[in-house]
């Protein structure tokens, strides 16, 4: 299958001037999956269409393994570069049935060998009971399915896939992720995954880059970005956190709900600490005030006040607390930045 990592160096896309990505250098790692995190605008579709060679970059170079295939004034034609997709609205062929959409990219096969390979995709994405059906008559998971088995049976060096699950409901949702993922990893292909789901990018990331404005904020493991975000924004980008503005004394940041550790910043300088909800512990005491709380999945988000101060605490639902708590910052959630 061929599978190569997939490089971005300093790429820039400029579209009316305004530049929709800027200087943007990271990499799908060789059979791995790149999830690429953003919100609405951010630049993240338009870094799926220059890896598919459908536009140009205007700065910078994009590498497939060692081969260049853009660089300004030069991009490797999109048949050339054997790339799937798979996008949000599934882009069947209306007027073919599933056995021939899949089959579509399989035209270097003898016919009989194209059903055969495009059965064997349908099986493999559980769907070999509706190989006549047309794409109005299947459900939109079903619909993803054939497009994906399609992506997937030309067996392509990469595959992208942008929002592929988010016109689904939750529940039919994880299920399509768990069969997506599992058929991607056996192609052994690298993969470039789209979402503005921050639960979604770190469920099936190896690398996730986040990104906002056509800048990346960071890009890193998983973990490594949950636990050891570059800045505000990209810890926004993975959940809900607090700040408080203040300043560095004695190596910490105090904040009204307790200390944030700073050891790395300037003593007496200005300083942001940023606290995942999470990372804010309940227990009854008298440091800060209850607003309300609301159920959050399976914790509940609580309001809490101290010297003017609102944050946000997301505790384990049955905890119950009073009108007044006491308030434990867990190190391993909170963090400070330079201003
Ligand atoms: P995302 O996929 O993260 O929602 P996009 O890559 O679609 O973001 O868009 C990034 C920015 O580029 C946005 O500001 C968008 O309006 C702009 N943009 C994207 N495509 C075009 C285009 N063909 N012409 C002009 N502006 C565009």
């Amino acid at each position: 299958m061929n599978a190569c990592a997939i490089s971005l160096t300093h790429v820039t896309r400029r579209y009316d001037n305004a530049a929709a990505l800027d200087d943007v250098t990271l990499t799908a790692p060789q059979g791995g999956v790149l999830a690429l995190l953003g919100p609405s605008g951010s630049g993240k579709s338009t870094i799926l269409r220059l890896i598919a060679g459908l536009e140009p970059v205007d700065e910078g170079e994009i590498h497939f393994g060692e081969e260049l295939v853009s660089a300004p004034g030069r991009t490797l034609a999109a048949e050339a570069r054997r790339v799937g997709m798979v996008f949000q609205d599934y882009a069947l062929f209306p007027h073919l049935n599933v056995i021939a959409n899949i089959a579509f990219g399989l035209d270097h096969l003898p016919r009989a060998a194209q059903a055969q390979e495009a059965l064997r995709w349908l099986d493999r994405v559980g769907l070999s009971a509706r190989a006549g059906a047309y794409p109005h008559e299947l459900s939109g998971g079903e619909q993803q399915r054939v497009a994906l088995a399609r992506a997937l049976a030309p067996k392509p060096r990469a595959v992208l896939l942008d929002e592929p699950f988010s016109g689904l409901d939750p529940v039919l949702r994880g299920q399509l992720r768990e069969i997506t993922m599992s058929a991607l990893g056996e192609t052994g292909a690298t993969i470039v995954f789209v979402t503005h789901d921050a639960e979604e990018a770190l469920l099936v990331a190896d690398r996730l880059a986040i990104l906002k404005s056509g800048r990346l904020l960071q890009e890193a493991a998983p973990r490594e970005a949950y636990d050891h975000p570059t800045s505000l924004d990209a810890a926004a980008a993975l959940g809900p956190v607090n700040v408080f503005e203040g300043k560095v004394e004695s190596g910490r940041v105090l904040t009204p709900f307790g200390a944030v550790a700073a050891p790395h910043l300037p003593e007496g300088a200005p300083a942001r600490a940023v606290v995942r909800a999470e990372a804010v512990e309940l227990a009854p005491g008298a440091d800060a005030r209850v607003i309300d709380r609301r159920p959050h999945g399976a914790h509940d988000l609580a309001r809490i006040e101290a010297k003017d101060l609102v944050w946000r605490a997301l505790i384990p639902a049955r905890l119950a607390t009073g009108e007044s708590v006491s308030v434990t910052l867990q190190p391993a959630g909170a963090f400070a930045f330079s201003v």
